[in-house]
């Protein structure tokens, strides 16, 4: 019969163990057909272990009843070798004997067959069991394969393991190194925010204001970079809070431009800050991330673009949400503009649109994602307008509860001014507007001039006299004194004031100018009235308090006596928290390391100790450690003690307290702040010792 199925494509190896001749030609002869079955005989026992390891047969065929050699201690042997213990072994018996069977099964063959056998059935047979056999060897193998790849994936996850135990340490590393380098730019920081807030407090011309408010609103945008850096380890992590405070909306969209003026100046684009003055003074949530997308915004737009103008503005949202009312702010520049395709990953992190152009400006990409995923966090959406070329507009929403109603003090001026003639001089059409805006609440009668040559002509006009010039020095040309005297000759010499508004501070050339004052660009409306004001009743600078100040005045120590000791290694901010506390109308003693404090308690009884966490010699920790332990019998009699680190880490609080401090505050330290936690501790020490006893060390 003709081989119909196609070859087996692994060739079957059949090794025939006999000693008789005649039983090997008659299965050859039935092998012979078949083209992927190779048929090897041997008729020698003794060769045949030997044979069938050479071979690796895929069935071996043994005769039971050879001379010398025993059949079946020969399947033994098979089974007994590592090579051929799996290979099928087919017993060929001279009779069906059942005896002889079993003994064969029992011992490991496969199958039995009577000699000589049907030749359909021996062909059947060799192939079932080589087949069986071929696909055991492939199933092992594969399971081998399997065993090896998956040894290699353990290797490599312990690889990995250990890799992420170098990540986790250099991880650490880098908090270690952030916490490190926010204390240390914290620090100084303290410093130079603290002391301009009490400079704040003096009397100061409107000019001087400026500069301090300017070099505050530095300071605070130092501060900002760090809580970037910060912030983005946050982000990632996911836990970032906001807070809760109410603030001044105006107030803050105005710090976050002011930090950004000089490099508008140095650009000369145009800044304006429009603040649409139905929206309520006073709003709750969280001023500080607020005023960082607002900065992040301003300081895109003002990178991105070469010439023109940039323009913040805020506005009432129609949406509004159990209670809250939604803003919408808008930063809109005229730079090189973002193309369509572009727009959609610009708020991803690390996104930039173009490597050339953050080579050319510099930049991480994060500034967007941040920004995003704060205004998410605020109830709000990020999105973008551009067209490459003309500019962009950046769009955010946050959605805010709204504080007192009280209308801010600049919104009313004094009658003196209704009436005043105006002429604003400016070309800028977005700076007009906010600047229109104001006068007309003051009452102010509005002219306006967009170049010198209208300006010329409306001076010129018969009959028109004007109280006011309000000139964008920027307009007047390289000679601005020159500018200026034909500006007053045209509007009738000294009865008109003049005043210019001028891109950076110029100290104390107002007067050199001919000018009867400066306001620096973007102009906040309480500036710019007061400007008014001065200029055109003639009367003094109103000396206009910061909001801050209203702080001061109130004697927080009248109501709540308190001894305290400052301790910090850093003399300047020994300084700060001395000073600030004056100003509640405290006198601490002060302390440069832990061990003068210990010293002091020594001497004296304090009830509030205020503690710089790194000091040289003995730091914070150890200080509030060894007091602890010092009135662990008497805790009524144990002054408060006040955690005051530049450290803004997480984990920091929990480590103050740990150490047995009562609170923390974090630097720099904020008079609000600092009155909050007076009045809490400060009131509790007062009720432990059951009444507040008069104290010597308040001078
Ligand atoms: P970066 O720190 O690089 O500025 P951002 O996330 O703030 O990071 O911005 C991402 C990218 O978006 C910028 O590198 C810039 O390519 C593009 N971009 C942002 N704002 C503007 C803008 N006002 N005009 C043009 N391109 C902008």
């Amino acid at each position: 019969m003709a081989n119909s199925r196609p070859p087996h494509p692994i060739p079957m190896i059949v090794l025939l163990v006999d000693d008789q001749a005649i039983v090997s030609e008659a299965v050859r002869r039935c092998l012979a057909d078949q083209r992927d079955i190779n048929f090897h005989y041997c008729a020698d026992p003794t060769q045949a272990l030997a044979l069938a390891k050479q071979l690796n047969p895929t069935v071996i065929l043994q005769d039971l009843i050879m001379p010398g050699v025993d059949g079946f201690d020969l399947l033994q042997e098979y089974r007994a070798s590592p090579e051929t213990k799996d290979v099928p072994v087919i017993v060929l018996s001279t009779k069906e004997d059942p005896k002889v069977k079993a003994q064969a099964f029992e011992l490991g063959a496969n199958d039995y067959l009577v000699k000589v056998p049907d030749r359909v059935e021996l062909v059947a047979r060799v192939r079932f069991h080589s087949e069986f056999y071929i696909r055991a060897r492939q199933r092992d193998e594969a399971y081998r394969a399997l065993r090896e790849s998956q040894q290699q994936l353990a290797d490599r996850n312990a690889a990995l393991v250990s890799l992420n135990q170098q990540l986790e340490e250099a991880t650490r590393a880098k908090s270690e190194f952030l916490a490190n380098m926010s204390h240390e730019i914290r620090s100084p920081m303290n410093g130079v925010i603290g002391m301009t807030t009490l400079l704040l407090d003096t009397p100061l011309s409107s000019e001087q204001r400026d500069f301090v408010d300017t070099i505050n609103s530095s300071g605070e945008s130092l501060l900002t970079i760090i809580n970037d850096i910060l912030d983005f380890s946050k982000i990632e992590a996911g836990k970032i809070e906001l807070e809760t405070h109410p603030y001044d909306l105006r107030h803050c969209v105005e710090e976050a431009a002011e930090l950004v003026a000089p490099q508008a100046a140095d650009k000369g684009l145009e800044l304006v800050v429009r603040v649409d003055l139905a929206i309520p003074a006073v709003v709750i949530g969280d001023v500080t991330r607020l005023r960082q997308i607002v900065v992040n915004l301003l300081s895109n737009a003002l990178k991105f673009t070469a010439q023109g103008e940039v323009v913040v503005s805020v506005d009432l949202c129609p949406a509004t949400k159990g209670g809250e009312i939604g803003l919408h702010f808008a930063v809109a520049d005229t730079g090189i503009g973002i193309p369509r395709e572009k727009q959609d990953k610009l708020f991803q992190s690390f996104t930039q649109v173009d490597s050339s152009t953050t080579r050319q400006f510099g930049g991480t990409g994060l500034g967007l994602a941040i920004s995003k995923r704060l205004t998410e966090l605020m109830g709000g959406t990020i999105w973008i307008e551009s067209e490459v070329g003309r500019g962009s507009t950046f769009h955010f929403t946050i959605m805010v509860h709204t504080g007192t109603a009280e209308t801010p003090a600049w919104h009313q001026a004094p009658a003196a001014l209704r009436g005043k003639r105006v002429l604003l001089i400016e070309d800028n059409a977005a700076q007009r507007r906010t600047f229109t805006q104001c006068s007309g609440l003051w009452g102010l009668e509005i002219a306006e001039a967009a170049s010198l040559a209208e300006a010329e002509a409306a001076l010129a006009a018969p009959g028109v006299r004007f109280n006011l010039l309000a000139v964008d020095g920027s307009m007047i040309g390289p000679d601005l004194a020159k500018g200026v005297a034909r500006l007053r000759t045209l509007a009738g010499g000294a009865a008109a004031v003049l005043l210019m508004l001028v891109h950076r501070p110029r100290a104390g050339d107002a007067a050199s100018l001919g000018a009867d004052g400066l306001l620096i660009k973007p102009v906040r409306p309480s500036s710019l009235l007061e400007s008014v004001v001065r200029a055109v009743t003639g009367g003094p600078a109103e000396e206009k308090r910061a909001p801050v100040a209203s702080a001061f005045t109130e004697s927080l120590a009248s109501r709540l006596p308190l001894r305290m000791l400052v301790a910090d290694d850093n003399a300047t901010n020994l300084m700060v928290g001395r000073m600030l506390l004056n100003r509640l109308g405290y006198s601490p003693d002060i302390a440069a390391n832990g061990l003068e404090v210990l010293g002091a308690l020594e001497a004296k009884i304090y009830d509030l100790i205020f503690l710089d966490v790194r000091m040289p010699e003995m730091d914070g920790y150890e200080a509030a450690r060894r007091i602890r332990a010092k009135w662990a019998g008497s805790e009524a009699a144990r002054p408060c003690m006040i955690a005051m680190t530049g450290n803004a880490m997480q984990g920091e609080k929990e480590r103050c307290l740990e150490a047995g401090m009562d609170d923390y505050i974090s630097k720099p330290v904020r008079i609000e702040e600092l009155k909050a936690l007076i009045k809490r501790w400060g009131a509790r020490q007062v009720a432990r010792k059951g009444s507040a006893t008069p104290f010597t060390s308040k001078g």
